[in-house]
Order: structure tokens, then sequence, then C-alpha cells
């Protein structure tokens, strides 16, 4: 790029009849050529018409083009402006992509090469990056939406190549139209000409669509009769802003909506969905709307705020404002987060601009505005998204008022991403601001996790997790593809839906597992369907341990190679004695994992049915305590207390469990939180809420670590047994997680100083629990530690088949290298 740096031509280069040559000479010392490889997710996203768009603009000739790996640009032009061209590269690419690697090859100059131009796309090719996440409606096209002479305003279809649906609305590979659900529209002359314009925003969008060609919005009575004469959008407001509940077909599924400001309709949504205490999700306008409800960061702190309005427009759990979940108790009873989103498609946002009363301009979009509407995602008790009309009629017309339904098909369920953002309390030495994924799904799905380490050349595995919020991960070479999220395997609905996933991904990624990893548990569907697959294929299967998975999915993620510890705080994982684990410390390394230890366990009185009713745990602690005759009082309004403190006292149908949710459970059952769940993790979460921001120290004498490294509870049971209920029960509830903190991490760091490692694994659902984390990432650094953390797949089950791939990955690599050294 240092042409300019060459000597100017001298006088002596004027002689008579050299001016041409000096011309041409001039021109190629000022003119350079380039050719740019690019990789990462950079098809799909708009990346040539905006290679095109910046060429043109800076007067630069070339092409660029998709390949097998990526993409390929080539320019010529002055070094000044090449230079500005990949600046804007790095500094603005388009808003979909993400470039992980930038190749400058310098290349002979061209004579003749005439403008630029975007060329077909490597013939026979199989593309490296095949399809993008659905992305939210981006500021140009809402620009339009709400521009009366615009032609698409006010039509809920709008996109464009940055931003609209993507993996929802696709068949199969590649992406093009007549893949997608938008084959049965066929494009109008105007849409055509934006579609076919390589310098239009809307070059190859597939989805693109206006009033005149495109798909239409309908609203129908809950039998499925649609309502005639009614403008379906300002219709809907209308309802909403009665009262009324309706049920509207998003990206990835039907949402039930409602107004949360009226207590009305919410109360009978929670009488509907049988979900007496289950959070709702809110949606909300923009940014400044949320900072009226919830702590979105103060300036300079802004990373919440741009999650929230990222394309992916995630969920995001946020705490609330002083006051304000006291003022709207039925939104999330119980706790201090709220779940908010932005509109992820252009019909949210129309539906508030509706409910606004159609305010012109731009300005509502950037100030706080009133709205808040409950969006929870309308699948009756754990089943499956309901995506289709036939569908949502059946299961949801009972539940709302009126559907607000469109004719553009949802090939690919997928349910809403959720995210907890968190900050370190020491100022974030370690990961300054971490927004860790309760469920991944819409936005982020199918976007590969890269896996560093692994082989560019790997061969395929498939992994098919365990139980709860059940995901499947497929991998191809060095990138591991995690599905949407599926949930419980407990209904045929969803064990459906997990063969789907698995079709799904194997249709998009075009590969043959050769290996597939599944849960150590032989009973679960997730196993019996690995088996089943492996059988077929003829491929072998690997059983891998619950929390060595965990562990796993973490490390790959990080792309350790080297040992190093894991401690896994989750509900519960068969363990390779065939016990219950749920509090484990490891030794993991790529060939396999050690025991090191687990927390001091608890009796589960009536088994299973204790996960269900921490009252049963606080009854375990009790007789633990030698105060079992306490029990009946303690839980005089549970019914069988009596029974339950004779079946500890004989040990009845009490089997142990070192789980980590469980001591969560108890412990918030013997601060009189929640003796029963009504939805999963409903007590842990109550009892964080409890705490709030607290300040808390350690309970003296509260936990021991013997010489052989083993944890136990000499204090812990009595300080909470005797903080009970009352103004007390929130400085012992902070004082409980302050306590595990410091406990956990003397634990770690004795192993670290036995073992020699100081790199510590993070995994399990409990991890979600931002004081837990932040305490324990923070106490694990004070003590010399480098703790990982799940990033990009869910620290809970549903980032266990990533880990299950990884360990595959590892045995089919290393046995291919034991193969290659005999
Ligand atoms: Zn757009
Ligand atoms: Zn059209």
């Amino acid at each position: 790029m240092n042409a300019l740096l060459q000597p100017e031509p001298t006088d002596a280069d004027l002689a008579p009849g050299a001016e041409a040559r000096l011309h041409q000479r001039l021109h190629q010392r000022l003119h350079q050529r380039v050719h740019l490889h690019l990789r990462g997710a950079v098809q799909g996203v708009g990346f040539r018409p905006w290679c095109a768009q910046q060429a043109l603009a800076l007067g630069l000739s070339g092409w660029v083009r998709n390949d097998a790996a990526g993409l390929q640009c080539e320019l010529q032009g002055p070094a000044a402006a090449l230079q500005a061209f990949t600046q804007r590269l790095r500094q603005s690419p388009p808003p979909l992509a993400r470039i992980d690697a930038l190749e400058q090859t310098p290349r002979a100059l061209l004579t003749g090469e005439a403008g630029f131009r975007i060329l077909a796309s490597d013939a026979g090719a199989a593309l490296a990056t095949g399809l993008p996440a659905d992305a939210a409606p981006c500021a140009d096209c809402l620009d339009e939406l709400f521009d009366p002479a615009d032609r698409r305003h006010r039509y809920a279809f709008i996109n464009c190549t940055h931003c609209g649906p993507r993996f929802t609305i696709t068949q199969r590979l590649p992406y093009d139209r007549p893949n997608t659900s938008l084959a049965g529209f066929p494009l109008c002359p105007a849409c055509e000409c934006e579609y076919r314009d390589p310098m239009d925003r809307r070059f190859h969008a597939q989805p693109v669509a206006c009033p005149a060609c495109g798909p239409q919005l309908a609203l129908w009575q809950p039998d499925g009769t649609p309502i005639a004469g009614v403008d379906p959008l300002a219709e809907a407001a209308r309802r909403l802003a009665a009262g009324q509940i309706l049920a509207v077909k998003g990206v990835g599924g039907y949402h039930l909506v409602c107004d949360a400001t009226q207590d009305a309709p919410l109360q009978r949504l929670r009488a509907a969905k049988q979900r007496a205490s289950k959070p709702f999700a809110l949606l909300l306008p923009n940014v400044a709307s949320a900072r009226q409800w919830v702590e979105l960061g103060t300036e300079g702190d802004d990373d919440a705020a741009r999650l929230l309005a990222s394309p992916a427009a995630p969920i995001l759990l946020l705490p609330t404002r002083p006051g304000v979940a006291e003022r709207h108790p039925l939104i999330a009873p119980g706790l201090s987060d709220w779940g908010l989103t932005l509109p992820a498609a252009p019909l949210h946002a129309l539906l508030i601009h509706e409910l606004l009363g159609r305010p012109a301009g731009s300005a509502w979009r950037e100030t706080a505005q009133p709205t808040l509407l409950v969006m929870t995602s309308a699948n009756p008790g754990g089943e499956p998204l309901v995506v289709d009309e036939a569908e949502a009629v059946a299961r949801l017309g009972g539940l709302c008022d009126a559907l607000l339904v469109h004719n553009r098909p949802i090939l690919g369920r997928v349910d809403d991403s959720v995210r907890r953002p968190m900050r370190a309390a020491d100022g974030g030495s370690v990961a300054p601001f971490f927004a860790p994924f309760v469920r991944r799904a819409r936005g982020y799905v199918p976007d590969p996790i890269e896996l560093p380490g692994v082989p560019a050349d790997a061969p395929p595995v498939l992994a098919t997790g365990a139980w709860m919020k059940a995901t499947v991960c497929l991998t191809r070479g060095n990138q591991a593809f995690l599905s949407p999220h599926i949930g419980d395997l407990g209904s045929a609905a969803c064990r459906h839906a997990l063969v789907e996933a698995v079709q799904r991904l194997r249709d998009f990624l075009g590969v043959r597992p050769q290996r597939i990893a599944h849960d150590l548990h032989p009973d679960f569907f997730s196993t019996q369907h690995a088996q089943a697959l492996a059988a077929e294929w003829g491929v072998p299967t690997l059983a891998v341990q619950h929390h060595h998975a965990h562990a796993a999915a973490v490390r790959a993620e990080h792309g350790a190679t080297a040992p190093t510890l894991a401690l896994l705080l989750d509900g519960v994982g068969l363990g390779d004695d065939g016990t219950p684990w749920g509090g484990e410390l490891l030794r993991v390394s790529n060939a396999g994992f050690e025991r090191l230890g687990h927390l001091p366990t608890l009796a589960l009185p009536g088994g299973d049915r204790a996960a269900a009713e921490p009252w049963r745990l606080g009854a375990a602690v009790l007789h633990a305590l030698g105060r079992g005759e306490a029990i009946a009082a303690r839980f005089a309004d549970q019914a069988g207390a009596g029974q339950i403190a004779r079946l500890l006292a004989r040990g009845l149908n009490c089997p142990p469990t070192p789980s980590a949710g469980r001591l969560f459970d108890a412990a918030a059952a013997l601060l009189g939180l929640c003796p029963v769940q009504r939805h999963e993790g409903e007590a842990a979460m109550r009892l964080e809420a409890l705490a709030g921001d607290h300040p808390a120290t350690p309970w003296p004498d509260a936990w021991r670590i013997d010489a052989d490294g083993r944890l136990t509870w000499p204090g812990l049971w009595t300080h909470l047994a005797d903080a009970m209920d009352g103004p007390t029960a929130a400085l012992a509830a902070a004082g409980f997680h302050a306590t595990l903190v410091a406990a956990l991490a003397d634990w770690v760091a004795h192993h670290a100083r036995v073992t020699g490692l100081h790199a510590v694994a993070l995994g399990g659902g409990c991890f979600i629990n931002r004081r837990l984390r932040n305490g324990l990432v923070a106490a694990l650094a004070e003590r010399g530690l480098t703790p990982l953390e799940a990033r990009q797949a869910p620290p809970g089950d549903g980032g266990l088949a990533l880990g299950q791939a990884a360990l595959a990955l590892d045995h089919l690599l290393g046995a291919h290298a034991a193969a290659r050294l005999s």
C-alpha cells in the first residue's frame, strides 16, 4: 500500500512524445490490485451487494463471488481507495456478517477492466456457511415500514438483505427463494427489479415481498373463522387495548400476546395456560422504553442495551428497577428479573405502532413509550411451539380471543432465545460483560459454534443430548451446529421434534455422522434414538456421562486440550457409578474424567417427587440436624409433613443426592419460599431474587474441606434453619449465596493445589444464577484460578449435546491418530 511513497515523475519524463507513457506509468504507480478472501458468516448476509456498493462509491473495479470457503473479492484502483475499502470492511461490514478471517494478496494490474461485477458462485462448490439465522427488522426497513409514501408502508413482511427471516422459512439448502416458504409467492415486477439489482439493498434477499405479491395478514375468530371487513392490525391492536388475549404468529412460532399493564388479561392468561407463576416475557418498543422498567446499565456500560437491540432480538433477563416488580406482581411473581425483548419481526413493531395511535415520524422508535405487551410462547405445558394455523386453532383457540395469522409458512419451529446478562462484581477481570444462554434458539440457530483445535477436515459426529431442555448437535469439520431448543422429552410431541431436529440439521449440512454420542442414561428417548440411528447407519455410539458432557461443552468452546478441573452444578444426571449426580468436581481430559469430589449429599424424601417439592428437602435438612420433630410444624401447610418425618427417621425411600439444584431448593424451603415449585428452577430463582443486592459475607464455620479434599457443611444448615422467614430471610438468602461461593472456591482451590491444574470449566444450569456466577468467577480469580465459562451454548442441559459431540470427536480423532501410528 505504499505506491504513494514512490518518487514522483521528474521533468525528464516530460520529453516530447512521452506523455502517454507517463500517464500509464503514473496510473500504474498509483493503482493497485488486491485479492481478498473472507471467511466467517459472509454468505447470505448481503456481502456481495455491499462490496459492489462500496467499490462503486470508491471508484474501484473488480469482482466478488461466493466460493466453498467463504467470499472472494478482487479490487483494483487507487491505493487510498483500496485502503478505504478494507477499513470499511473492518469497521462497518454488513450488519449480519461476521468476518473470522481476512486474507489479502497483491495481484498484477489488469488492463481494460470496467466496473465491478458480482459473479455467480463457484459451480458445484458446497457453500461453507449455508444459512444465516433469523434477524429482526433493520433500521432502513423500519424507516420504510412507517413511511406513508413507501410502497411497503405498514407491510408486515418487509425485509432486505440485512434483515428478515432465514432459518425459519428455509426448507432445504441452498438458501434460494424456491427452497423457502416464499416459493409460493411469485415476485411482482417491482420486487423482481430490487431482487435482481446488485446495487439494491434487496439484491438476492430471498424473502423479499410487498403488498402486491407477498404474504398477507388476517385476523381470525378462535374457531378459525376469518373476521372480515377489518384491518387486521388495527383490529388486533384495538382488541389488545381492550384487554383481549391474541395468538400472534411470530418468526418461529405462535405467541400469546396481551397488554401487560392490565391485570385482567394477565390473570386470564395464567389461568388459561395453567402457569400460576411462570414468568411472562415482555415485548417493548425500544431500549428507551425498556429503561423505564429494568436496569440496563448506565452510560458507557451499554452492552446489555446493545444485545437487546441486536438483530438476534433475544429475550434478556434483566433486574427490574426499584418498585417495578412490586407494582406488577402478575408478570413474574416472586422474581426480581423480567424477560424483555424488542420486536423480532415487523409485525411486532406494527402492533406497537398501532397501540401508540400510529405516531408519525421516527421519534417514537427512539424515545420511551408506555407500551408493554406480554409475549409468551404459546406452547401449552412444555409442548413444542405451535407453528401452523390448523394447530393454532386446535391448541390455542381455547386460550385466546382471536388469532392474528398470516400465510407465510413457518418451516423451522424456533423458540425465542433467552439470555441473562451479568457482570462480575470485581469489575470484570475475567469477563466484563457476560450473557449466558438460558435457551439458544431464534436469532442464533443455525450459527455454528467454532471448535478451536479441531481440524477443519474432522469427520462429522452427531449428539442427541439428554432429557431436559433437549437440543441435538451435528458437527461439520471444526464447526458444531446446535439445534434450537426442543424442550423436555416427556411428551410425544417433543420426542417427535427431536427426530425432526436431527433430520433438519442433516439436510442442511449434508453430512453423514461417523459416530453418535448420547447420554449414559439408557431410558432416555435421546439415547434410544441415537442407538436406532447408529444401527441404521452402521456407525458406533458413545455413551457420555452427563457432567462430563457439561465440562466438555465448555472446554470445546475454549479449545481446551490440556486437562482442566471442572465444577458442574445442576439438577441431576446419571453418574458412571449408577447413582444420580448433580454437584461435581471433576478432573477432565480429552481422554476421560476423574470424579474428584461431590457436594455433600441430601436425602430426597419420596425420591423424584422431592425435585418438585422443595419443602421435602427442607424437611431432610431438619432431620439431618436432629430436628426431625420440628418438621411437622415448620411445613404444617404441606399434606404429608408428618409422614415425611417418619420416612426420614426410618431412612425409607430417601435416596441421597449431591445435586446443587436440590441444595438451592432446600435453602429456599427453609427460608419459607416456594414449598412447591410450579415451574422448573422456581425455588432457586426466588431465593436469588430474595437475596437481591443485600451485601453478605460468608458465614463462619459453615463449611470444611478435609485433608482428602472432601467438602462438608458443618454449619451451613444451622444458619439457614435458624434464619426462618421474616425480615432476616433476605439476609440469610444473601448469606447462603456468599457462603456457597466461598466454600466452592476453597474446595476448587484445594484440588487445584493437589492436581496442579489452574483452569476450571464451569458448567450446569446453576450458572444462570447471577449472584452465584459473579461471586464464584471473582472468588476463583482471587485464588489464582482461571474460570472457563459457557459463552455460546447454554451452561445448562441445552448445551449438553455440544459436549457430547466434542467428546465423540475426541474419540474419533484419537482413534484415527492411533491408527496412523500403528
Ligand atoms: Zn432490512
Ligand atoms: Zn412485490
